[in-house]
């Protein structure tokens, strides 16, 4: 028998819920699997369904599915609450008496059912070997598109020469802004850089450069040809099985409606319903985004879905209202949630897509006495967790694959950002290697080690936790005497547990 039971599944509305149940009904269960009210619900009415395992006084949390089209995390999480309470593998040992679990396994159902829907409209014919290779094609065609951005960022920086990093990561940016809705080629290269190059542009470096990367070809920024299979889109593929789709349906129409974005994104849909982005709905981001809209007009997104982020659609404005803003109530039913856990939280993750990132470091206020220890409580469980990441690929290839820890933007700018900045232990994971969502990190055998290598740091983070407890508990002081020597002080922060949140 396999240690763990790992299927490359997608799941989409009908699979999603069949399978929490059998999750939660399995007569082999070592840990019982409890469902609870759901944590709140998204504007079509979808619940934000809330599940846990074990019932000790330390409590963790692993969310799913901020961005809809980042679907690998969900299964992550349904694998995850298989095996674990299953308790197979490594989760033999898990302590059930320690640790409580919680699982929100989606928590943007809208924009998750809509792209799981839309993968499904277009794959549902296919052989389990056609799947594969659809999968495959897509993640290849994928790659190359984001070669060939890379090869002209390349040339963007060689000819901006000279200048600091965050410059030229604005000149990029800028540059793709530039050419929304437009196809790129020598022209508007050249023009681009006549009004941002500090010197003279050496136009036939340009032209060099394009004919030996691209011949006569121009890219389209709009029309993405990994996008190509999911062109014939309708918002028909949303089926309308009860109100709460009906109403999905109608919100979906609106969106698309004014024709700023194209059907194929219904497969790759990031925002909830209403066109808001999740991670990006926060007070903060709001008002950045605000100020690069007056001087810039639209806003795009990155340059492998070059559409507005600026605007209501399926990669998400900040709000639903641009003049005032307003919690989605995904993330108003996710902060309540983390209100009511209160310190008895000792880690919370929050699953994305792809990259292999672990967004990690929090705000840290340099002059603030006295000093807690999430510093360092966060710095283990991100170096544990990377490190059990990478045994299971050293484990498995015999060589050493890498996930990066991601430091902290100057500023908040994600949801995200906005909890590390509030809590100790908050977490966003990249968990796949593979790039090319929704799909990409689908393939194998990419998919089992992703899931295999998260399950390792999961086991890693939760000794790590039990290890620090009682740091999440005290502060100290620093004080230095006359010859500038360092006294550390060790107080207690009476951390009131909240123990009897579980039902
Ligand atoms: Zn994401």
């Amino acid at each position: 028998m396999e240690m763990y039971d790992i299927k490359p599944t997608i799941f989409t509305y009908k699979q999603f819920y069949e399978k929490l149940s059998a999750i939660q009904n399995n007569t082999f269960n070592q840990f019982s699997v409890i469902k609870h009210k759901e944590i709140g619900e998204s504007s079509c009415g979808f619940p934000l369904e809330h599940y846990t395992i074990g019932n000790g006084d330390i409590h963790i949390c692993y969310m799913a599915g901020a961005h809809g089209n980042e679907i690998i995390g969900v299964s992550y999480i349904l694998h995850l609450m298989r095996n674990l309470a299953l308790g197979r593998g490594e989760f033999a040992s898990f302590r059930p008496d320690l640790f409580t679990i919680h699982f929100l396994p989606c928590q943007n159902p809208e924009g998750y059912f809509t792209t799981t829907y839309a993968l499904e409209a277009v794959m549902k014919e296919l052989s389990l070997e056609e799947r594969t290779k659809f999968c495959y094609d897509y993640y290849a065609t994928y790659r190359e598109e984001n070669v060939e951005i890379e090869k002209i960022n390349q040339i963007l920086r060689e000819c901006i020469f000279n200048q600091e990093e965050n410059y030229m990561k604005e000149i990029v940016r800028l540059f793709w802004s530039s050419v929304y809705k437009k196809c790129v080629g020598i022209k508007e290269i050249v023009e681009f850089l006549k009004n941002y190059s500090p010197k003279e542009v050496d136009v036939s470096k340009v032209e060099i450069f394009w004919k030996k990367n691209f011949g006569n070809r121009k890219i389209n920024t709009y029309q993405k040809r990994y996008q190509e299979p999911f062109c014939n889109l309708t918002i028909d593929c949303i089926p309308e099985v009860d109100e709460k789709h009906r109403i999905l349906k109608k919100k979906l129409q609106k969106l698309y409606g004014a024709k700023e974005f194209p059907m194929c994104t219904l497969a790759n849909f990031l925002a909830n319903a209403d066109g808001v982005n999740l991670n990006d709905n926060n007070p903060y981001y709001f008002k950045i985004m605000n100020e690069q809209i007056k001087k810039e007009g639209i806003l795009c997104a990155n340059p492998m879905y070059n559409y507005p982020k600026s605007k209501l659609g399926p990669i998400g404005t900040t709000s639903v209202s641009c003049k005032h803003f307003s919690y989605a109530p995904e993330n108003l039913a996710l902060l309540n949630f983390l209100d009511q856990l209160g310190n008895s939280c000792y880690a919370f993750f929050n699953l994305h897509g792809t990259g292999g990132y672990l967004y990690v470091e929090p705000f840290y206020e340099e002059k603030q006495q006295p000093r807690d220890f999430s510093f360092y409580i966060n710095n283990r469980i991100a170096t544990e967790y990377l490190k059990g990441i990478e045994e299971t690929y050293v484990e498995k290839t015999g060589k050493r694959e890498e996930y990066f820890t991601m430091s902290y933007p100057s500023r908040i700018t994600g949801l995200a950002d906005m909890l590390r900045s509030k809590y100790s232990g908050h977490f966003l994971v990249e968990l796949s290697r593979s790039g090319g969502n929704p799909i990409g990190p689908f393939i194998e055998p990419n998919y089992t080690l992703t899931m295999e290598a998260n399950f390792k740091a999961f086991c890693k983070s939760l000794d790590v936790v039990l290890e620090l407890v009682p740091l999440y508990e005290k502060s100290y002081l620093v004080q230095y005497d006359k010859k500038g020597k360092v006294f550390y002080e060790v107080q207690s922060r009476k951390r009131n547990l909240k123990k009897d949140y579980c039902e």
